[in-house]
């Protein structure tokens, strides 16, 4: 069962995902999720480092689109200025909006990825396609009950993550330990 939620890689920011890595893994459309993955939930536009790096996406051919679970109002808002279509209320992990962002980039399951900060949705929707998936720790994650459940469950499928690597999660980049270990 974790082999299904496993992500392919762990990075601590979503620029370190950069065109270069991107490149190497074969990938030239990529789904993003939004909250906590680029922004927190309470920033309606985006900042200045993420328009850098969809640019950056953009000049190298990469293609971009949002699938998020979010609503409307918000996705259109924050997409508007970065040169990427959209679909809200999506109901990750279900596959509709996910399919439907890989006909749009032209895309299949070999040259697209996805990059959130949840296991159950992002990394679970990106599987059911099978689909390359990037996780990243939750830039702001919420702090009640149902967060602290959810990253509970994520917990020991982040830990086999770093075991199957040889490697200790506690000595991952703060933000990665905070996160997923010290629950
Ligand atoms: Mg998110």
């Amino acid at each position: 069962m974790r082999k299904y939620f496993a992500p392919d890689r762990i990075y601590t920011t979503f620029d370190q995902i950069s065109p270069e890595v991107l490149e190497n893994d074969g990938i030239c459309a990529v789904i993003f999720d939004i909250d906590n993955t680029l922004a927190p939930y309470e920033e309606a536009e985006p900042s200045d480092k993420v328009r850098e790096y969809f640019s950056a996406l953009h000049e190298r051919g990469i293609k971009t689109v949002f699938v998020s679970n979010n609503h409307g109002p918000r996705v259109e808002l924050f997409s508007k200025t970065l040169d990427t279509p959209f679909f809200a209320d999506s109901k990750k992990p279900l596959g509709k909006n996910m399919r439907a962002a890989m006909k749009l980039m032209e895309s299949d399951s070999t040259n697209t990825a996805i990059i959130g900060d949840q296991v159950f949705t992002d990394v679970w929707a990106g599987k059911r396609q099978k689909i390359r998936t990037y996780l990243v720790p939750p830039i702001n994650d919420k702090k009640n009950l149902f967060f602290k459940c959810k990253r509970m469950l994520e917990k020991p499928i982040i830990r086999k993550y770093y075991k199957d690597r040889g490697e200790d999660i506690r000595n991952a980049d703060e933000a990665i330990v905070r996160t997923w270990w010290k629950q």
